[in-house]
C-alpha cells in the first residue's frame, strides 16, 4: 500500500476534510483527497499524536511492573506515538550506555518514540552530577533530564545542573519535594489525612521548591520544567514566573485534575500517589491553569506497580497509579465537555506542547510534509474504564469510572498502532 486516506476527519478547528498518508508522511490535507485505501472517520476528531513526557517504563529492572514493550502499547491505545521514559529504573538511566539501551528497547518495540529522560545525579542520589553531556552526545540525544521520584534538593546541585544544559538547550524536569518536610508522608495534609490519622505531606513541601527553582532557572538564564503540579500555590507561583519571563514550563497529570484526596478515606492505596492527590480547591486551580496556559502541558506520571505493592496496607503501599489509556478522556473531560476550552487546546497540551519541550520535532504538529503521528478520536462516547488495560500492573484508579472518549485510531509513522480501538500487531521491517 503506497498510499491511503483517512476520510471526512474532524480537524481541532472543526473543519472536516481528509488526510492523506504516503510514505509515513502526511501527504495532504484537503477535501476529497484519493488513496490506494480510504478509511472513513466520519465523527472522530484528528489530533497529532500525543506525547507523554513523563512515563515510568520500568524496564530496565522493573519488569514485573511494566516493560518498554508493554508501556510502549498502553501508549498507543491511549493515543500515544511518543513517551518520554523516567531514570528511575535499575540500573538507573545515568549514562549514555543505559539510556541508549532503553532507546533500542523502545525501537524494538515499535509502538511509540521511546525517548530516555537521563538521570541529573548518579543513581539518584543527589550527590554527584551524572554525565548529562554524554547522554546528550548519545545516540540517544537526550535532551531531559530528572531525578523524578526524588528531588534535587540540594540547590547547588539543581545550580549547576541548570547551567551544564543550558549549553545545549536541554530541560531539567523537577519532582518537587522537600525531603525533610515530607518524611514518613503519606497523604495531602488536611482535614482527610487528620481525621484519617495518616501523615500529611504539606503544600508548602512543593511550593518551596518550585519557588526556589523558579529563581534559580532565572538566575542561570536556563529552562527549567515542574512535573505534576498539585497545588493552588504551585499554579501562583508558576504564574508569577511566567509574569516575570523565567523560562518555566509546568505540567499536571489527569489524576491531579479528576481526583482529590477525599478518596483516601476509602484506604484503597490504589489513591495514594507523589505528590498526593489533595483538595477540590487545588483541582479547580490545576484545571482554570491548564487551560489559561499557566500549565503547559497534561503528562500522565503512568507509575505501574505489581499487585503485591498496592494491596497492602496504606502505610506499606508504593506511590503512584497507571494512566496512559484513560488521560485523553480526563482531558476531554477537563477542557471539551466543560465547555470551557477547544480541541485546539487539548491538542496543545496533550502533543504540541510537550513535543517542544522536549525539543521533539517529529511529533505534535498535523501538517502536510511531517511524519504521519496521529491520533483519531471518538468524542461522543463514554465508557466505562476497565482496571485491566494493556500494561502490565492494574493499579488503575479510573477503574469502574465513566469517562467521555475513546482513542479509536493510533498511527504511528504512518502505520497503525491501534486501529478500531484495537491494537495492531507490530509489522516486520523489512
Ligand atoms: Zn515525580
Ligand atoms: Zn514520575
Amino acid at each position: 500500500m503506497n498510499s491511503f486516506v483517512l476520510k471526512n476527519v474532524s480537524l481541532d478547528t472543526g473543519a472536516k476534510c481528509d488526510i492523506q498518508i504516503s510514505d509515513q508522511k502526511i501527504s495532504g490535507i484537503a477535501e476529497g483527497l484519493e488513496g490506494d485505501v480510504s478509511y472513513d472517520c466520519s465523527g472522530l476528531v484528528a489530533l497529532p499524536g500525543f506525547v507523554d513526557l513523563h512515563t515510568h517504563l520500568r524496564e530496565p529492572g522493573y519488569e514485573a511492573s511494566e516493560t518498554v514493550l508493554t508501556g510502549s502499547q498502553s501508549a498507543a491505545l491511549g493515543g500515544y506515538t511518543a513517551l518520554h521514559a523516567m531514570a528511575n529504573t535499575h540500573p538507573v538511566a545515568d549514562t549514555a550506555g543505559v539510556v541508549e539501551q532503553i532507546q533500542s528497547l523502545g525501537i524494538q518495540a515499535g509502538y511509540v518514540d521511546v525517548f530516555p529522560i537521563g538521570a541529573v545525579t548518579v543513581g539518584l542520589e543527589g550527590k554527584r552530577l551524572a554525565e548529562l553531556g554524554a547522554m546528550a552526545k548519545s545516540k540517544a540525544q537526550v535532551k531531559v533530564f530528572s531525578d523524578d521520584g526524588k528531588c534535587v534538593s540540594d540547590p547547588l546541585m539543581m545550580r549547576r545542573a541548570l547551567e551544564y544544559v543550558k549549553a545545549f538547550d536541554g530541560v531539567i524536569a523537577q519532582h518537587a519535594q522537600e525531603p525533610r518536610l515530607t518524611e514518613g508522608s503519606q497523604m495531602n495534609a488536611g482535614l482527610v489525612s487528620s481525621e484519617l490519622g495518616l501523615a500529611g505531606w504539606p503544600a508548602v513541601a512543593e511550593e518551596s521548591i518550585i519557588a526556589r527553582d523558579v529563581l534559580l532557572a532565572e538566575h542561570v538564564g536556563s529552562r527549567i520544567h515542574i512535573c505534576h503540579l498539585s497545588t493552588k500555590g504551585s499554579v501562583e507561583i508558576i504564574r508569577w514566573a511566567k509574569s516575570r519571563g523565567i523560562q518555566v514550563t509546568a505540567e499536571v497529570t489527569p489524576h491531579h485534575l479528576l481526583l482529590t484526596d477525599e478518596m483516601a478515606r476509602t484506604y484503597d492505596p490504589v489513591y495514594k500517589v507523589n505528590p498526593p492527590l489533595r483538595t477540590e480547591s487545588d483541582v479547580l486551580a490545576l484545571r482554570e491553569a491548564l487551560i489559561d496556559g499557566t500549565i503547559d502541558i497534561i503528562a500522565t506520571d503512568h507509575a505501574p506497580h505489581p499487585t503485591e505493592a498496592k494491596d497492602c496496607e496504606w502505610n506499606s503501599a508504593a506511590f503512584g497509579m497507571v494512566g496512559l489509556e484513560t488521560a485523553a478522556s480526563v482531558a476531554q473531560l477537563v477542557l471539551i465537555d466543560s465547555g470551557k476550552s477547544d480541541w485546539v487546546r487539548l491538542g496543545q497540551v496533550m502533543s504540541t506542547k510537550p513535543a517542544q519541550i522536549a525539543g521533539d520535532r517529529n511529533h505534535g504538529s498535523l501538517t502536510v510534509g511531517s511524519l504521519a503521528n496521529i491520533v483519531l478520536i471518538d468524542p461522543r462516547v463514554q465508557r466505562m474504564i476497565s482496571r485491566d488495560t494493556a500494561s502490565k500492573s492494574s493499579n488503575n484508579p479510573y477503574a469502574n469510572l465513566t469517562l467521555p472518549g475513546a482513542v479509536v485510531h493510533t498511527l504511528y509513522n504512518g502505520q497503525f498502532t491501534v486501529m478500531n480501538g484495537e491494537l495492531q500487531k507490530k509489522e516486520e521491517n523489512a
